[in-house]
C-alpha cells in the first residue's frame, strides 16, 4: 500500500500535472452538475422524459462530432491557450444558459455548442500530458485522472441535486460557469507555455503522424480502443441482468459499482505496472482481450457477488488496456500530432460505448441480458484477439513452399484441395525435403535447400522469399475473375445463411453448456495438432492437415443454427491465427472461403438432419438412426466436397475428374474426420464427459497422417511428385532384379524437355516450375499404374517400364512425346495477375532396354542417355531407342 501511495501521490509532484489535472476536475465536476441542473430544467419545463433525455444526449452526441473535427486545433495553437480559450467560452456559454426564460431550443444550441467547445479542451489536455510527465509516470499520471473522473463523477451527480435545490437550477448553471472560470485561471496560472506543437517539433523528427501511412499504423490501436464499448455494455444492462438473475432490485447498484471498482484498480495496476519504455503492443492486446473472458463466464448466471466480481475483473483488465494504449499511441505519434490522435482516440471510445449500449439491449431483447453480456465479452475478446495479430510483425515462418499458386498438375492436387478445404487433407501432395533438383542449377531462391536434413528450411531463402511473394496483400484479386466471383459468392451465401438463421434464434442454456465443450475441445485439438502440424511442415509442403469437421459436424448435428456458424468461425479464426497465418500458401481468403464452405456443408447438414428427424439426437439410437446419421455425413461431404471441386474447376479448366475430387486417400481420410464427427455428436448428446475421449484418438490420426507424409516425403520430388531420383534408382534396380530372376525384359526412357531454358527466360522460373509439373503429369498419365516414373534433375525424367521392350518400347515412348506435344500447358505465375499464359514444350526421348543394352541399371541408363543426346543431335521432339 505505501508503495502505490508513493507511485500516484509522485505524478502530483509535478506543478503542471497538478493544475492540469485539477482543472479537468473541476470541469468534469461542473459538467455533471449542469447535466443534472439542465434535466430538472428541461423536465421542469415541458414534463417530457423524452426530451430531457433528449437533452441528456445533446450532452455527448457533438463530443463525438467536436473531438473528430476540432482535436487538431491543440496541434495549431499553443495547446496552453487552447485550454485557457475554450475554458472561457465555455463559461461563457454556461452563464449564458444560466439566462433565465431562456426558450428551449436556444438551451439546446448553448448545450450543444459548450459540447463541441470541450473537445479542443479535451485535446490539448491529453496531448500537453506526456510532455508535463516524465515517461514513467506517464501512465501514472493516467490513472490519477481516471480516478478522479470516477470521483468526480459520483459527486457532481450526487451533489448536483442538492446543489440544485440549495440554490436553484439557475444557480446551478452558473455555478458550472464558475468552474471552467476556475479551471482556466489554474491553467493560466500552472502550466508554462509552449510554442504551437508545429513549431515545437525538432526538424529531424518524422511526422510520421502526417502521412497516410502512419494513420494505417493507428487502426489498430483505434480498433483496440473501440472495443470499450463491448465491455461496457454489461453496465447498461445493469438492471434488466439483476432481474434476470432474480435478485433485489438494489442489486443494481451493486452491479453499477462493479466497474467503478475495476477501474480504479485497473489504473493501479497500470500505474504500478509502468516502466520508463512504453509498454509492448502485447502488454495492451492481452488485458484487451482477457477483459471480456469475465464477461462471457457471466453466461453460467453466477451468484450476484460472483457477478459483481467478475464485472470488476472485466473492469480492472479494459482501464488497464485503455491506459496503456493511449501510452502506445503517445509512443508512435509524435508530439506534434498528439492532440489530433489523442482527441481521436477520445471520440472514438465514446462513439463506441453508445454504439455498444445501444447494440446490448438489442441482443438483450433477442436473447436476455445474460447471454447479451457473454456475447459482448466475446465478441470482445475474439476482435481484440484479431486485432493483436494484425499489428503483430511480419513472422515469416520456416516453411517451405512454393506460393499457392494453381496449377495444372493433377499431381499436385492434393495441395490444391487442401487448401481449399482446409477440412482434412491426407498428404496427396508432392513433398520433401532431400530433393536433389531444386534450387542452385537454376538460380532459384529456394526455400528448400535441400541438403537432405530438411533443417535448412529456416534459412534465410525462405524469409526472402516470403517477403517477396507479398502474402500480406490480399492476394484474392490477382485469381481469375470467375474464381474470385465464386468466391465472393460462397462467403456471401454462408454469410446470409448464418444471419438468416440468426433472426430467428432461440437459444437454451444447455446449448451454450454443449457449444462451450465443443468449442473447448476443438481448441484444445487444434492446439495439440499445432505441435504436429509445425514438424510436418518442416519437411512437407502440404498446406494442412485439420481435423475440424470433426467439431464442426458435431455442432450442426446438437446446436441451433446460428451457433453452428459460430463455431465454425471460431475454429477456423482460431486455425488462422495460432497455425495458418503466415505460412507460405496459405491466403486470407482462402480460409475465409473455406469457413464460408464450412458453414454451407454444416447448415445443409443440420437441415437435412431435422427433415430426417434425427434432431434432437437423442440416447434411443436405432439401426435408422444410424442409417441416417450416414445419410447426413454423406451429403456434408458432398456438399463439402463439390464447393471444393468447383473452385478447383474453376482455377484450372480441363482438370480431370480426380484432379476435381482428390485422391481416394484425402476422400477417406475426410470421410473418417466426419465419422468421428458423428460420433462425437452421439456421445455429446448421451454424455458429454465421453467425448473427451474423442481428443487422444484424433491426436494420434493425426500423427499417422503425418508418418504417411514422412515416407512420401523421402521419396517423391516435391516440385512433380514423381519418385526422386534416389528412391527411383532403388525400385529400379529392385525391377531389374526382379527381371533377371524371371527372364523378363525392362524399358527405359530418358526424357528431357527441348529448350526449356527458353520456358524460364520467357515466362520465369515459376511458370517454368508450372511446365514442369504439367509434364510430370502427363509422364505419368501415360504410362500404366506400376510403371515407375521419376524426376532425375532439373528437367530431365526417367521411366522405368517393367516387360516392356523393343518396338514397343518406342510406340509408348513415341506416344508419351506426341501427348506432351499436344499439351497446352497454362501457367499463371509470369502471368499478368488474374491471367494466365498458355505454351507448349516438347520433349526428347532416348529409350533402352534390359537385358539388349545391358545388364546393370548404370548401363541401361548409358544407353538410354545415348539415345536421349541422338534425339537432340537430330533436332529434338524425338524418340531414338539404342540398342
Ligand atoms: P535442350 O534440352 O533442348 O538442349 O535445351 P534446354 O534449354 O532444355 O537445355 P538444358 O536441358 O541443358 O537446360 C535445362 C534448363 O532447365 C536449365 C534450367 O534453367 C532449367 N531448369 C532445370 N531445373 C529446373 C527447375 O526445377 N525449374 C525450372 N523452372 N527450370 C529448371
Ligand atoms: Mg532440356
Ligand atoms: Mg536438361
Amino acid at each position: 500500500m505505501r508503495v502505490r501511495r508513493a507511485a500516484l501521490l509522485d505524478v502530483l509532484r509535478h506543478g503542471e500535472f497538478r493544475a492540469l489535472w485539477g482543472a479537468e476536475a473541476i470541469s468534469v465536476l461542473g459538467d455533471q452538475l449542469a447535466r443534472v441542473a439542465l434535466a430538472l430544467l428541461v423536465f421542469d419545463r415541458t414534463s417530457s422524459a423524452l426530451l430531457t433525455a433528449l437533452t441528456y444526449a445533446l450532452t455527448f452526441t457533438p463530443a463525438i462530432l467536436g473531438g473528430w473535427l476540432l482535436s487538431g486545433l491543440a496541434d495549431r495553437y499553443p495547446r496552453r491557450r487552447v485550454l485557457v480559450t475554450t475554458d472561457l467560452v465555455r463559461a461563457g456559454l454556461a452563464a449564458a444558459m444560466a439566462i433565465p426564460a431562456l426558450s428551449l431550443p436556444v438551451l439546446w444550441v448553448l448545450v450543444c455548442l459548450l459540447t463541441l467547445v470541450s473537445a479542443p479542451f479535451k485535446a490539448a489536455q491529453l496531448a500537453l500530458l506526456p510532455q508535463v510527465l516524465p515517461t514513467e509516470r506517464y501512465q501514472a499520471g493516467l490513472a490519477v485522472r481516471q480516478m478522479t473522473a470516477q470521483l468526480a463523477q459520483v459527486v457532481g451527480f450526487a451533489g448536483g441535486g442538492v446543489l440544485v435545490m440549495a440554490v436553484t437550477v439557475h444557480g446551478a448553471l452558473l455555478f458550472n460557469a464558475v468552474t471552467f472560470l476556475a479551471s482556466a485561471t489554474l491553467v493560466a496560472a500552472g502550466v508554462r507555455a509552449r510554442p504551437a506543437p508545429h513549431c515545437d517539433a525538432e526538424p529531424d523528427t518524422p511526422d510520421v503522424a502526417a502521412s497516410g501511412a502512419s494513420w494505417r499504423r493507428l487502426v489498430p490501436p483505434f480498433a483496440l480502443a473501440s472495443l470499450i464499448g463491448l465491455y461496457v455494455v454489461p453496465e447498461g444492462l445493469a438492471a434488466p441482468y439483476a432481474g434476470a438473475l432474480g435478485t433485489a432490485a438494489a442489486s443494481v447498484g451493486l452491479l453499477l459499482a462493479a466497474d467503478p471498482i475495476g477501474s480504479v484498480l485497473g489504473a493501479w495496476w497500470a500505474s504500478r505496472s509502468a516502466t520508463g519504455e512504453p509498454p509492448t503492443w502485447r502488454s495492451v492486446t492481452v488485458p484487451a482481450a482477457a477483459a471480456g473472458l469475465p464477461l462471457v463466464v457471466c453466461v453460467l448466471a453466477p451468484s450476484l457477488v460472483g457477478s459483481v466480481v467478475l464485472w470488476a475483473i472485466s473492469g480492472v483488465l479494459s482501464t488497464l488496456y485503455l491506459i496503456r494504449l493511449q501510452a502506445v499511441v503517445v509512443a508512435i505519434v509524435p508530439d506534434a500530432r498528439r492532440g489530433t490522435v489523442l482527441g481521436r482516440l477520445t471520440t472514438c471510445l465514446y462513439a463506441s460505448q453508445g454504439v455498444a449500449i445501444v447494440l446490448g439491449g438489442v441482443l438483450a431483447e433477442q436473447w436476455g441480458p445474460i447471454v447479451a453480456v457473454a456475447a459482448a465479452g466475446g465478441l470482445g475478446t475474439a476482435l481484440a484477439a484479431a486485432i493483436a495479430t494484425v499489428r503483430r510483425e511480419a513472422r515469416p515462418r520456416p516453411v517451405a513452399l512454393a506460393e499457392d499458386e494453381p496449377t495444372s498438375g493433377g499431381r499436385t492436387d492434393g495441395r490444391h484441395r487442401s487448401l481449399l478445404r482446409m477440412t482434412t487433407s491426407s498428404g496427396g501432395a508432392p513433398s520433401g525435403p532431400p530433393d536433389l533438383n531444386t534450387g542452385d542449377e537454376v538460380g532459384e531462391p529456394s526455400s528448400r535447400t535441400g541438403n537432405g536434413s530438411g533443417t535448412s528450411m529456416t534459412g534465410a531463402p525462405a524469409v526472402e522469399r516470403s517477403s517477396r511473394a507479398g502474402r500480406r496483400g490480399w492476394a484474392l484479386w490477382t485469381q481469375p475473375r470467375r474464381f474470385v466471383l465464386y468466391q465472393l459468392g460462397v462467403t456471401a451465401a454462408a454469410a446470409a445463411v448464418s444471419i438468416l438463421v440468426a433472426t430467428s434464434a432461440t437459444i437454451q442454456s444447455a446449448d451454450l453448456a454443449t457449444l462451450t465443450i465443443i468449442v473447448a475441445l476443438g481448441l484444445l485439438a487444434a492446439e495439440l495438432s499445432r505441435q504436429i502440424e509445425r514438424r510436418r511442415r518442416r519437411f512437407s509442403d502440404t498446406p494442412h492437415v485439420n481435423f475440424s469437421s470433426v467439431w464442426t459436424l458435431a455442432a450442426a448435428l446438437l446446436l441451433p443454427p446460428v451457433l453452428i456458424s459460430a463455431v465454425a468461425i471460431v475454429l477456423y479464426a482460431h486455425l488462422w491465427v495460432r497455425s495458418w497465418r503466415g505460412v507460405m500458401g496459405i491466403r486470407a481468403y482462402r480460409v475465409v472461403f473455406s469457413t464460408a464452405n464450412v458453414i454451407l456443408s454444416c447448415q445443409v447438414a443440420a437441415w437435412s438432419a431435422r427433415q430426417l428427424g434425427l434432431i434432437p439426437l437423442g440416447q434411443d439410437a436405432t439401426a435408422a438412426t444410424a442409417l441416417t446419421l450416414v445419410l447426413v455425413v454423406v451429403l456434408y461431404f458432398v456438399v463439402n466436397s463439390g464447393i471444393v471441386a468447383t473452385a478447383i474447376a474453376l482455377l484450372n479448366p480441363g482438370r480431370s475428374v480426380t484432379g476435381l475430387v482428390g485422391s481416394f486417400s484425402e476422400n477417406v481420410l475426410e470421410l473418417a474426420t466426419l465419422c468421428l464427427g458423428a460420433v462425437t455428436a452421439l456421445l455429446l448428446s448421451w454424455q458429454p464427459w465421453l467425448v473427451t475421449l474423442m481428443v487422444v484418438p484424433l491426436y494420434a490420426l493425426h500423427r499417422s497422417v503425418l508418418i504417411r507424409q514422412l515416407e512420401r516425403a523421402a521419396t517423391r520430388d516435391s516440385k512433380t511428385g514423381l519418385l526422386n531420383a534416389s528412391s527411383w534408382h532403388a525400385l529400379a534396380r529392385t525391377e531389374l532384379e526382379r527381371a533377371s530372376r524371371h527372364g523378363t525384359t525392362v524399358g527405359v526412357l530418358m526424357i528431357d524437355i527441348d529448350n526449356f531454358r527458353r520456358v524460364n527466360n520467357e515466362h520465369g522460373h515459376l511458370a517454368g516450375d508450372e511446365a514442369l509439373r504439367a509434364v510430370g503429369e502427363v509422364l505419368q498419365r501415360e504410362v500404366r499404374d506400376d510403371d515407375l516414373c521419376g524426376r532425375f534433375g532439373g528437367e530431365e525424367f526417367v521411366i522405368v517400364l517393367p516387360g516392356v521392350a523393343g518396338t514397343d518400347l518406342v510406340t509408348i515412348a513415341d506416344r508419351v512425346r506426341t501427348r506432351v506435344a499436344d499439351t497446352e500447358i497454362t501457367v499463371t505465375q509470369g502471368a499478368l495477375p488474374g491471367s494466365a499464359d498458355r505454351l507448349k514444350v516438347s520433349v526428347s526421348i532416348g529409350a533402352a532396354s534390359f537385358p539388349a543394352a545391358g545388364t546393370s541399371l548404370e548401363e541401361i541408363l548409358l544407353a538410354a542417355d545415348t539415345g536421349l543426346f541422338a534425339a537432340k543431335d537430330s533436332g529434338r521432339n524425338r524418340v531414338v531407342m539404342t540398342t
